[in-house]
C-alpha cells in the first residue's frame, strides 16, 4: 500500500502547537514518556503470552541508539507492537484521558498552558519538544507486516507499509536544532537513572559498535527493599504507573506474606485525578501475578470508594492462567481486597491523628468518595467514620464525628447537621440562626453523598442526626453553650404573640404551605421554610428534581420570626379592623417567595411576585416621598 496521509484530530494540534512552542524547561521528560510507554507495551505482551506463549520472540526489553550524524535517537522495544489500525487510532487522536484533561483546561495563554505540561506530561506527544520529526516502525506482535508513521508534527502524519525484524516498535526522534545533548550517552544515561530506574525491564543502551550497557536498575521497583528505594523513585514510580505529575501525599508500600503473599506499592494523590467522579467509579491500582502485569481494570481488587488509589499490587498466589473475568471473583482476590482495605484505611487514620492540617487537605480531595463507603461497605463503616472529618458552625476547621458528641450542650440529644451545595451559602442559612445564637454546633455538610449516608446511618453513639431544616427545632430545651448565648437565647423565648398573623397567613398561603407556625431557629431573618418531619429534606428533593427523578415540589412548613421587626408589624395589622384575608395575601406571598429564595428555590409565580414587590416598593415609597417638594 502506498504512503498515505492523514491530519491529527484537532486537540491533538492544539496539544502539538503548544509541545512545539514549549520553553519546558524539562524537556528531557520526553524519554521518560517514551520508555513509559515501551515498557508498558512489553506488559502487554507479556499477559498475552500467558494463553499464548508462541507470542514471546525472546527476553523482553527496551533499548536505546542513536546515530550522530543523522541526528537520531531511538527507543526500541520488542513488545506488542501496532497494526495499522492501531497507528491511526492512537498516533493521531488522544488516547489518554488525562491528555483529554490536559487539552480542556488549556487556556491559550502561553505561560499557563506551559506550566500545565508540567503537571500532566502529554505522552507519546512530548516527543515533538525536541523533534523536527518522528517516525515509528511497528509490528505487531504475531504478525507479517510492519507499518512506518511518520510525522513532523505540524497538522499531518502519514502511514506507509514497511518492514521490520522481530515484532515490537521503534520510535525514532530526530532531534531538531539546539537539541544535541541528546546525543551523548552519558546525559541519556543520567535521564533514565533519574527517572525511569523503577521500570522492570532492562533499558539497555547499544552502541555503534553493537556493545550493549543496561542503564537501570531492571528489577521492578516493589520488590526491592524499602530501605533501597529513595523517595524520588518512588515518586517517579507513581508518575509512570499512575500517568499523573502531582506528588504523592502519601506513599503505602507492604510486602504481606502468610495465607496470602502479596505486594502493594499504593500512593495517594496529593490532587484529584480527573476520573474521580466518573460514573463508572473505575478503580485504576494495576494488577500483577508474580510481577506480570494482568490489568488496571480490576473490579474486585479495591471497593469504589478507594478509586483514588494509584499504584499496584502484585499477587504471588493468584493463578495466571485465568481470564480476567475469572480473577474477579477469585476468593483469594476477596481476601486481598479487604487486607489493602483495612490497611488502608488504618493508615490513612494514623495520619489524620498526627498531621491534621496535612490531614485537612487530603479530606479535602477526597473525603467525598470515601463517605461512599459508610453505606456501601458495612463492614469497614466504623473505620471510615472514626477518620471522617467536617465542618461546622463552631470555627474553620475540621472535626470527626465523635468530636461533635463530645462537644454537645446539656440537653442536647441530636447530631444537627444542614445540607448545601456550598460552605458560604449553606452557613448563611436562616435556619442555623437560633443554633448559632445559642452555641449549638451544627455540621454544615456539602457533598451530595451527604444526603445518602446520613440516612442510611441514621445515628452515631446514639445520637440521631437531625436536620436543621427538618421537623421542629426543639433547641429551648438545650443549654446554651456560654452565658452569654443563653440570655441570646432567652431573649428569643420572650417573644411577642403572633397567632393573629399566623392565622392569616395560613388562610391566605392554603394550599401553597404546609403548615405556618412560629420558629425557635430564627434569630435575625422574617422568615424561613422547613420540611415536615416525615418529609423529604429541601436540598435532596433540589437533587432527584436535578436528575429528573422526581418531578414537582413538596409544599413546605413556614415558620416565622415573631422577634422581627417585620413580623411584628404584620401582626399589628392582622388584628387591626378592616383587614381582610385579601388585604395581606400580598405580603403573605412575598413572605413565602423570600423564604423560597434564600433556599435557592424559584418562586412559584414569577409575574405575581414581580407585581407584589412592585406594588408593595410604591407604597413604600408614597410613605417616604409623601412631604418631599419635587426636584427643580
Ligand atoms: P498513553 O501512553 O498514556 O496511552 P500516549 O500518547 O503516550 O498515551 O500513547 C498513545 C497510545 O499509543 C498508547 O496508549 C499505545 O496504545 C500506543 N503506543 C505508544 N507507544 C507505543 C509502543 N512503544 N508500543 C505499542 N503501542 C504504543
Amino acid at each position: 500500500m502506498a504512503q498515505e496521509t492523514f491530519t491529527f484530530q484537532a486537540e491533538v494540534s492544539k496539544l502539538l502547537d503548544i509541545v512545539a512552542r514549549s520553553l519546558y524547561s524539562e524537556k528531557e521528560i520526553f524519554l521518560r514518556e517514551l520508555i513509559s510507554n515501551a515498557s508498558d507495551a512489553c506488559d502487554r505482551l507479556r499477559y498475552l503470552s500467558l494463553t499464548d506463549p508462541m507470542l514471546l520472540e525472546g527476553a523482553l526489553k527496551i533499548t536505546l541508539s542513536l546515530d550522530k550524524k543523522a541526528k537520531t535517537l531511538s527507543v526500541a522495544d520488542n513488545g506488542i507492537g501496532m497494526d495499522r489500525d492501531d497507528l491511526s487510532a492512537t498516533l493521531g487522536t488522544i488516547a489518554r484521558s488525562g491528555t483529554q484533561a490536559f487539552v480542556d483546561k488549556l487556556s491559550g495563554e502561553q505561560d499557563n498552558d506551559m506550566e500545565l505540561i508540567g503537571q500532566f506530561g502529554v505522552g507519546f506527544y512530548s516527543a515533538f519538544m525536541v523533534a523536527e520529526r518522528v517516525d515509528v516502525l511497528t509490528r505487531k506482535a504475531g504478525q507479517e507486516g510492519a507499518w512506518l508513521w511518520s510525522s513532523d508534527g505540524q497538522g499531518s502524519f502519514t502511514i506507509e507499509d514497511a518492514e521490520r525484524d522481530g515484532q515490537g516498535t521503534t520510535v525514532t526522534v530526530h532531534l531538531a536544532k539546539g537539541e544535541k545533548e541528546f546525543l551523548e550517552q552519558p546525559r541519556l544515561a543520567h535521564i533514565v537513572k533519574s527517572y525511569s530506574d523503577h521500570i522492570g525491564l532492562p533499558i539497555v543502551f547499544v552502541s555503534k559498535d553493537g556493545d550493549e550497557t543496561t542503564l537501570n536498575t531492571a528489577s521492578a521497583l516493589w520488590t526491592r527493599a524499602k530501605k533501597d528505594i529513595t523517595e524520588e523513585q518512588y515518586k517517579e514510580f507513581y508518575h509512570h504507573a499512575a500517568h499523573a505529575f502531582d506528588d504523592p501525599w502519601m506513599t503505602l508500600h507492604n510486602q504481606v506474606e502468610g495465607v496470602l503473599s502479596y505486594t502493594n506499592l499504593l500512593y495517594i494523590p496529593s490532587s484529584p485525578p480527573f476520573d474521580l467522579f466518573d460514573p463508572q467509579r473505575k478503580q485504576r491500582v494495576k494488577l500483577y501475578v508474580r510481577k506480570v502485569f494482568i490489568t488496571d481494570d480490576c473490579e474486585g481488587l479495591l471497593p469504589p470508594y478507594l478509586r483514588f488509589l494509584r499504584g499496584i499490587v502484585d499477587s504471588e498466589d493468584l493463578s495466571l492462567n485465568v481470564s480476567r473475568e475469572m480473577l474477579q471473583n477469585d476468593p483469594k482476590l476477596a481476601k486481598i481486597k479487604n487486607g489493602l482495605t483495612k490497611r488502608v484505611l488504618g493508615e490513612i487514620k494514623k495520619k489524620a491523628a498526627k498531621a491534621p492540617d496535612d490531614y485537612a487537605a487530603f479530606w479535602q480531595n477526597f473525603g467525598a468518595v470515601l463517605k461512599e463507603g459508610i453505606y456501601e461497605d458495612p463492614a469497614n463503616r466504623d473505620r471510615i467514620l472514626e477518620i471522617a472529618r467536617f465542618h461546622s458552625t463552631r470555627g474553620d476547621g475540621l472535626i470527626g464525628l465523635d468530636d461533635y458528641v463530645e462537644a454537645m450542650n446539656e440537653g442536647q440529644d441530636a447530631i444537627y447537621y444542614i445540607t448545601g451545595d456550598d460552605l458560604e451559602q449553606v452557613s448563611a442559612s436562616p435556619q442555623l440562626e437560633g443554633f448559632k445564637a445559642r452555641g449549638i454546633e451544627v455540621l454544615l455538610l456539602t457533598d451530595p453523598v451527604d444526603e445518602f449516608w446520613i440516612p442510611s446511618l441514621g445515628s452515631h453513639a446514639d445520637k440521631p442526626f437531625k436536620s436543621v431544616t427538618q421537623g421542629a427545632a426543639d433547641i429551648d430545651n438545650i443549654a446554651a453553650g456560654t452565658e452569654a448565648e443563653e440570655k441570646e437565647g432567652d431573649k428569643a423565648k420572650k417573644t411577642p404573640d403572633v397567632e393573629p398573623l399566623i392565622a392569616v397567613l395560613k388562610e391566605a398561603l392554603a394550599d401553597a404551605v404546609k403548615d405556618v407556625r412560629v420558629s425557635e431557629r430564627l434569630t435575625d431573618s422574617a422568615v424561613c421554610l422547613v420540611a415536615g418531619e416525615g418529609d423529604m429534606d429541601m436540598r435532596l428533593e433540589r437533587m432527584m428534581r436535578q436528575h429528573q427523578r422526581t418531578q414537582g415540589a413538596s409544599t413546605r412548613i413556614l415558620e416565622v420570626n415573631p422577634a422581627h421587626p417585620l413580623i411584628k408589624r404584620l401582626n399589628r395589622l392582622a388584628k387591626a379592623k378592616g383587614t381582610t384575608i385579601a388585604s395581606m395575601a400580598d405580603a403573605a406571598h412575598l413572605l413565602l417567595d423570600q423564604a423560597r429564595i434564600v433556599e435557592g428555590e424559584p418562586v412559584a409565580d414569577a409575574p405575581a411576585f414581580a407585581r407584589r414587590l412592585a406594588a408593595m416598593m410604591e407604597k413604600g415609597l408614597a410613605g417616604q416621598t409623601a412631604g418631599a417638594k419635587p426636584a427643580k
